[in-house]
């Protein structure tokens, strides 16, 4: 069973598919993980997000390694050993990290690793082009999406409570932008899959959420 979650920033992806893997005991893959940790390695090496040619260089030269905890279904993300699950949500990491993502070879190298962890087995993977590039054959394709204001209300929620102290319209204007970049990229925009089914997750609660997808995995909605 292969089930696709896709959709712009903030849009609930990452929480929503780790429950939705917990209820269906299957593996979960957080793919912005892997972008986020290329980006923070590239910043800590001060390799300028521009370049591709040296991107792919500190691709293919870290060791990037992505740990499924069974329990929680959490992802935990290391770097060359050392666990970066928290730092690669950092301001500095979410201003970089479309532009990092944005190279035709690094997306190539990424997306080659997210195919062969598919290829692994039964999965729900979030992300932004899982249900048109990654996994086309999905059996669910799902699009979520909300209001810019929600989202940006949701990730102040987050960074604060991991100690950043960040300002809501400044939050907003960052996820424009993301969204802006993400999905008029050449290669791989975000968009949504003609198959996949939409879910506008503003006025909903993540339990509402998680019901709604379920439902349609089932067959219900
Ligand atoms: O999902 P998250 O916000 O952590 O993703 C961070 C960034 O990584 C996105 O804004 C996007 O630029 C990039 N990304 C991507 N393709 C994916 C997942 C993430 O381009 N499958």
């Amino acid at each position: 069973m292969k089930i696709a979650i896709d959709g712009p920033a903030g849009a609930g992806k990452s929480t929503i598919a780790r429950l939705v893997a917990k209820r269906l005991g299957l593996r979960y893959l957080d793919t912005g993980a892997m972008y986020r940790a290329l980006t923070l390695a590239a910043l800590e090496r001060g390799v300028p997000c521009t370049d591709e040619e040296a991107l792919l260089r500190v691709a293919t030269s870290v060791d990037l390694e992505i740990v499924f905890d069974e329990e929680t279904k959490g992802n935990r993300v290391y770097l060359d050993g050392q666990d970066v699950t928290d730092l690669i949500r950092r301001p500095e990491v979410n201003a970089y990290v479309s532009l990092v993502s944005s190279h035709k070879k690094v997306r190539d190298f990424i997306v080659a690793l997210q195919k062969e962890i598919a290829r692994r087995g039964c999965i729900v993977m979030d992300g932004r082009d899982i249900g048109t590039v990654v996994m086309p054959d999905a059996d669910w394709k799902i699009f979520l999406h909300a209001s810019v204001e929600e989202r940006a209300r949701r990730r102040l929620r987050e960074l604060r409570r991991n100690g950043h102290d960040v300002d809501l319209q400044e939050l907003a204007e960052q996820i424009r932008q993301r969204d802006h970049f993400d999905s008029t990229r050449a290669i791989s925009p975000l968009r949504k899959a003609e198959d996949a089914v939409e879910v506008d997750t503003t006025h909903l609660n993540i339990e509402e959420v998680v019901a709604r997808v379920l439902a349609i995995i089932k067959g219900e909605a």
